[in-house]
């Protein structure tokens, strides 16, 4: 049984005229009911025509086989995002209730966290692509694309001038931990351990997240950027 990221994979490989009637007909057919990925064949299709144009040849020329890698990888990784965010709004979820045993607030934090990636992915993004629709001149598909690299180099940035003020309120919140521990020990109260391991982990996880998009995915960015512009 193939999944949508192997349709996705045989929708790269039409643009190679690489499928044989088999293996296009299955596709044809999983495009006709699936709308996420009939969107990313007709993404691929035109970035893959607008590289190919620009290339001034038929085939693939040196340089763009690597730029359609890179967009089909940026379209994966959007889809991948989306299924972290979910994922990660329902470990919030599960933690909160877990480290305070109050199921009403961790399910009022799930919703509102939910909520979030809800509105994010069913407003903000569709917005964002009819914004770089209207920036990019007609059937500027690679104009379109840079754009959007351009945005998200902007949004990685301004997340890494607040990464010093996150770490300092990160390390205060958690030097608190040992404080709150060593009171509850001496006024012989019940240890709460587990709200200390709820802190390390929401607050480790998304100082990961920020120093990753800082250093390694903002870097990525700018080379491809450098890229795309030469
Ligand atoms: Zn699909």
């Amino acid at each position: 049984m193939l999944n949508c990221d192997d349709y996705e994979m045989l929708a790269e490989r039409a643009q190679r005229d690489a499928l044989t009637p088999e293996e296009r007909d299955v596709l044809e057919r999983h495009l006709a009911e699936c709308d996420g990925c009939r969107e990313f064949a007709e993404l691929a299709s035109s970035i893959g025509g607008a590289l190919r144009q620009r290339a001034g040849s038929a085939g693939p020329a040196p340089g763009v086989a690597g730029l359609r890698a890179g967009f089909i990888a940026r379209l994966h990784r959007r889809r991948r995002d989306t299924a972290i965010g979910i994922a990660g709004a329902a470990a919030v979820i599960a933690l909160h209730s877990w480290a305070y045993g109050t199921e009403y607030v961790g399910i009022m934090i799930g919703v509102l966290v939910i909520g979030l990636v809800v509105v994010v992915f069913r407003f903000q993004l569709p917005r964002r692509r009819r914004e770089l629709a209207a920036l990019a001149p007609d059937g500027d598909l690679l104009g379109t694309y840079r754009t959007d690299v351009e945005l998200d180099i902007k949004g990685f940035r301004s997340a890494r001038s607040l990464l010093p003020a996150y770490f300092i309120v990160g390390a205060l919140a958690l030097a608190i931990q040992p404080v709150l521990l060593v009171k509850q020990y001496l006024f012989s109260e019940e240890l709460s351990w587990r709200g200390a391991i709820w802190s390390f982990l929401i607050f480790g996880s998304l100082g990961y997240k920020l120093w990753r998009d800082s250093y390694v995915n903002l870097p990525r960015l700018e080379r491809e950027l450098d890229e795309l512009r030469s």
